[in-house]
């Protein structure tokens, strides 16, 4: 049974202390009874500062072998590509009885990177908090930044129910909602509804960039016409994008696959002056964001709450 003078875990190990995990830290911090002790690490020597300074973290290490070191709670928080050679080096040094995480944007190639190097005394429970923003770095996060957002948890099969249990209550105690699924499954929805959109932004704020010295900086001054949310999205960090598009692969050319095919029927509407096929899918479309906003994932304001003098056109 829970002692509710203990912390829901004794000592967490954030392993990579960027956007996503100063943000658990921040969070798990401002809840009180989540964590005792935060254990960092980071190869990098401004990191460690950093996150020392900010109280990110009690202890930061130079490698993750160290800071995992008693701890009964592991989140890999770095990019997606790497979490496999992370998982090696963690190995041998994690506790019996410790759950391993990650927070990655992938999940299927996650599992097949990490698995093999985990041992069976500790539980591998998977997760990606559908929650981010364009920035970078230790002094990137914020303590709200999972509030009202989803966390997918990603448990094995046949994983132990209790160690789900466990990390489902830690996320929930961050803010989240938190959704068990398969990461096929997760991997399939993301390339939808995360992936793609960005793949589409890099693609339009790079076409439109080319255009530039054509139109003379027009794409600049007139960038509030939706430009400018793509560059938003295509201010995201690219080694981060990269390794979700080299992990994703499948699912994401089986959606742009699917996505072409769409393009193709509105592309051969306006050809053809086929207002009604263009009215239909427009209205479709806009029923989709009014379910967006019904479900409490964005705001209804105006340009998204941007404030007078800043509307799209
Ligand atoms: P971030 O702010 O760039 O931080 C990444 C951290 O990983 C940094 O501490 C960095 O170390 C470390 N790192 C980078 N390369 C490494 C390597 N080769 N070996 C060991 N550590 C390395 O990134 P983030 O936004 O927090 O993203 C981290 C993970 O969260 C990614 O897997 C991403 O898919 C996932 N995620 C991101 C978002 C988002 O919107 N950003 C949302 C949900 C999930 P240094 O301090 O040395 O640079």
């Amino acid at each position: 049974m829970a002692d509710a003078t203990q912390p829901m875990f004794k000592r967490l190990a954030l392993i990579g202390i960027g956007l996503i995990g100063s943000s658990i830290s921040h969070a798990a911090r401002r809840h009180g009874g989540l964590v005792g002790e935060i254990t960092g690490s980071s190869a990098t020597e401004k990191t460690r500062e950093t996150a020392l300074r900010l109280g990110l973290v009690d202890k930061a290490f130079a490698t993750a072998a160290e800071a995992v070191e008693g701890a009964d709670l592991v989140i890999v928080c770095t990019p997606v590509g790497v979490c496999g050679r992370i998982a090696e080096q963690i190995g041998p040094r994690l506790a019996a009885g410790a759950i391993v995480s990650d927070v990655g944007s992938v999940k299927s190639a996650i599992v097949a990177d990490m698995a093999p190097h985990l041992p069976a005394s500790v539980h591998f429970v998977p997760a990606h908090p559908i929650a981010g923003t364009e920035y970078s770095g230790p002094e990137a996060g914020f303590s709200s930044l999972f509030d009202g957002r989803w966390t997918i948890l990603t448990p094995p099969e046949g994983a132990e129910g209790e160690a789900t249990a466990r990390l489902r209550a830690f996320w929930e105690g961050l803010g989240s909602r938190v959704e068990v699924m398969t990461p096929e499954h997760h991997d399939l929805v993301l390339a939808i509804t995360s992936h793609l959109p960005h793949l589409i932004a890099y693609n339009i704020v790079n076409t439109a960039e080319h255009l530039k010295r054509v139109t003379d900086s027009e794409v600049i001054q007139f960038s509030a016409g939706g430009f400018r949310d793509f560059t938003r999205i295509a201010a995201s960090d690219p080694t981060m994008w990269r390794d979700i598009f080299l992990n994703n692969k499948d699912a994401v050319l089986h959606m742009l696959g699917r996505f072409g095919e769409d393009l193709a029927v509105m592309e051969q509407a306006i050809r053809s002056g086929d207002g009604d096929t263009l009215f239909r899918l427009f209205a479709e479309a806009r029923a989709v964001r009014r379910g967006i906003v019904e479900a409490g994932q964005d705001t209804a304001k105006p340009d998204f709450g941007r404030g007078p003098g800043t509307g799209a056109s």
